[in-house]
Formats: C-alpha cells, structure tokens, sequence
C-alpha cells in the first residue's frame, strides 16, 4: 500500500527523519487499515498512497524534529481523528506515553484496533477535551498536549493548554496562514507564553508549527462548556 521501503525513506530523510524498517512494517499496516476502515467510516479524503505518506506521516512525524520530546513524557493528542499527528509519532518514539482523544466514538474505534494491529499501548479516551480537562485524572497532568487541524488557536487553546502540566507545552500543527494574533489572549488567560513558531515545508505543502509554553496553573473556570466557547473565542 505503501511506496516501497526506499523510496519511503528517501522521502522521509528529504524531510530530516530516518525511517527504520520496523518503523516502515508499522507505517506500512497503518496506511492498509486506514484505507480499508475509510471505506465504511470516514476517516480521510486522503487514501493515495504517496499522499498517505507525505501528508499523514510525514507531516505528522515532524513534528519530533521541531520540538524536543524527553524520554518518557506524557502526551495527549486532542482531535486526534484518525491518529494524526500522534500514532506516527508514537511509532518513531515508542516510549512516549499516549492519550488518544475524539469526541467521535467511530474514531476511537478505529484507533482501538489500529494500536492492537500495531502492538502499541495507548490510552483512548472518547468524549470533548473541554469536559475530560475538568476531571482531575486529566487536568494538568501531561507533559505535552498536541493537535493538528481541529480548531483556531484561540478555541484550540482553551482545549488543550488546560491538560498540560505547569512547565509542559502545548504544540499545535497548522496550515501557514494560522493567524497566531488570533490565540495571543486566549494562550496568556490559560497561562501560557508563546514560545516558538516554526514555519517549513513538506515537500511542496506550507506547514507552521507553534508550542506553547504552559508557565501558570490554568484558572479553575476554563475551559468553559462547548457553546461558550462557540458563543465567543477568548
Ligand atoms: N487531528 C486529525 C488530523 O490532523 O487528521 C483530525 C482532524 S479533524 C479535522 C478534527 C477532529 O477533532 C475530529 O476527529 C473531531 O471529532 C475532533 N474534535 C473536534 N472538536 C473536538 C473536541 N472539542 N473534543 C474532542 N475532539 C474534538
């Protein structure tokens, strides 16, 4: 399903990430499963082999090459939909600690049989990030938070800074025209600091990534229900 293991590296190292065969046997079973499962439950307009490669897992692994991810750390991927970006950056770093989130049941399962298939352990957690970060077993208790796609930064703020732990960061993956003035009040209300915006490419396609540094405790009020946080962004 996937192009072949060189070519696959190639396309990879062009982009600064090695690609160990193991890693490719995984790669290779995720973009089977993931075309097979799209067929009956929505997951991705994206099934193209090539395209699985360089806009699902390329682009999601790079996230390791632009933020610095100690051994062991906690993670929770919110929105994650069909794995993105953290399955293919748990199968590079096996010893991250994952949570999988969606407010989706169908991707839960998804992701459920995909980690089985992949022999990966994961957490998965079915229900909105503005609910489960309010429960004490969530709230503040990652290393990282990261999500790639679900919202603007200001409501994609407000969903994940409230997971992290003070000192941990939240890490968001964006198309280049992210209006990043957009989160500023949202990320210092939710006690954050903008640490860093990286802009680069895969292969033709612009992507920016941002991180958040979490530098106080997020004020016990937020986040707010879902129809407040439609009603007006902070
Ligand atoms: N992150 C994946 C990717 O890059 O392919 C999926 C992106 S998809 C556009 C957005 C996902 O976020 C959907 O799977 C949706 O169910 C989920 N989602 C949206 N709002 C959410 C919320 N408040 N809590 C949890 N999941 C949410």
């Amino acid at each position: 399903m996937l192009p072949d293991y060189a070519l696959s590296c190639e396309k990879f190292l062009q982009c600064g990430i090695e690609l160990s065969c193991e890693a490719y046997d995984k790669f290779e079973v995720y973009a089977k499963f993931l075309v097979e499962y799209n067929e009956k439950v929505n997951l991705t307009a994206i099934t193209e082999p090539m395209e699985v490669l360089c806009k699902h897992f390329i682009d999601s692994a790079s996230l390791l090459k632009y933020i610095d991810i100690p051994l062991d750390s906690t993670l929770i991927d919110v929105g994650t939909g069909a794995g993105f970006p953290s399955v293919p950056v748990k199968i590079l770093r096996p010893d991250i600690k994952l949570t999988l989130l969606d407010s989706l049941n169908k991707r839960i399962d998804f992701l459920v049989q995909l980690c089985e298939k992949l022999d990966i352990q994961a957490n998965f957690v079915h229900g909105r990030a503005e609910d489960f970060s309010k429960s004490a077993e969530y709230r503040e208790n990652f290393d990282f938070s990261c999500a790639r796609a679900v919202a603007n930064l200001s409501t994609l703020s407000e969903l994940c800074i409230p997971f992290v732990k003070v000192g941990g960061s939240f890490i968001s993956m964006k198309g280049p025209n992210e209006d990043v003035s957009c989160g500023t009040n949202a990320i210092e209300i939710l006690g954050g600091k903008l640490e860093n915006i990286s802009d680069y490419s895969i292969f033709d396609e612009k992507r920016r990534i941002i991180t958040v540094r979490k530098i106080s405790q997020t004020p016990i009020k937020y986040p707010r229900n879902s129809a407040q946080i439609k009603k007006k962004e902070l």
